[in-house]
C-alpha cells in the first residue's frame, strides 16, 4: 500500500500522522518506508531525533519525481507512506500519482475545510489518469466533546472525498513523542493517542483493500 499525507495547508498533521501510521503498520512486522517529500524535512528531523533502533526507513525526496522514482526506491517495502509538501504544487501533485490512497488531514476548524479544496482539486485531476485513486479525509486535533469536533465531519461531506470514522484528538503526547524522535505507542502503549493512531491505521488497510 502507498499512502500520501497530503494538504498544502500547513500545519494539519501530515507528519505527525506519517510518522505515527508509518510506525503502526511497521509494529505489524510489515516493512515500512517514510517518503519525506516536504523540502522542510520534517520526518527526516523526527528521524534524526531519535536515539534507538529506526522503527522503519526514512528518505527524503522533495522532488516532484516521487511518482517516476518510487518503483525503484519503494522495492521490497510493504507499505510507503509518504509526507507530502505543503503549498508546492508540483511536488503534491507527483506524491498524489505515486499514491494507492490519498490521506488528508484536516483540523475541525472552518479555515482548514475552505482550504481543503485545494487538494480535492488536485485529486479531482490526478484521477483523470487514476481512475482507482482512493483519498479520505481524517480529523485530527479533534478538541474533545466541541461543536466544532462534531460539525466537522458535516462540513467535509460537501467534498466528494469519504471522511474516516476515526480521528484523532489534540493530545500533546503527539508533540512529546515527536520531539525524541518517537512514535505515540513508544511514550505510551496503552494511551489514547497510540489507540487512535491503531483505529486510523485500522480503517486505513480496509479502505485501501
Ligand atoms: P504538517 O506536517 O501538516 O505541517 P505537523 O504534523 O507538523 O503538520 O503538525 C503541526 C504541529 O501540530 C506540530 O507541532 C505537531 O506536533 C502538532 N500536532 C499535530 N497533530 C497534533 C495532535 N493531534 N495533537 C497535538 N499536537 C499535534
Ligand atoms: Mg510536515
Amino acid at each position: 500500500m502507498i499512502v500520501g499525507l497530503l494538504n498544502q495547508k500547513g500545519g494539519v498533521g501530515k507528519t505527525t500522522l506519517s510518522v505515527n501510521l508509518a510506525a503502526s503498520l511497521a509494529r505489524t512486522g510489515a516493512r515500512v518506508l517514510l517518503i519525506d517529500a516536504d523540502p522542510q524535512g520534517s520526518s527526516l528531523d523526527w528521524a534524526a531525533a531519535r536515539q534507538g533502533a529506526p522503527l522503519f526507513s526514512v528518505v527524503g525526496l522533495p522532488r516532484p519525481t516521487v511518482h517516476k522514482e518510487i518503483l525503484q526506491i519503494g522495492h521490497g517495502y510493504d507499505h510507503i507512506i509518504i509526507d507530502g509538501p505543503p503549498r508546492v504544487t508540483d511536488l503534491a501533485r507527483s506524491a498524489i500519482m505515486a499514491a494507492d490512497v490519498v490521506l488528508i488531514p484536516v483540523q475541525p476548524s472552518p479555515y482548514d475545510i475552505w482550504a481543503a479544496d485545494e487538494v480535492v482539486k488536485l485529486i479531482d485531476e490526478a484521477r483523470v489518469y487514476k481512475d482507482h485513486l482512493k483519498a479520505a479525509f481524517v480529523v485530527n486535533r479533534k478538541i474533545a466533546n466541541t461543536a466544532i469536533g462534531r460539525d466537522v465531519g458535516e462540513a467535509l461531506a460537501a467534498y466528494p472525498v469519504l471522511v474516516l470514522t476515526a480521528s484523532i484528538t489534540q493530545r500533546v503526547a503527539f508533540a512529546e513523542a515527536a520531539a525524541q524522535g518517537l512514535a505515540v505507542h513508544e511514550i505510551d502503549k496503552e494511551g489514547p493517542a497510540a489507540a487512535e493512531i491503531e483505529a486510523v491505521a485500522a480503517e486505513l488497510m480496509e479502505f485501501a483493500r
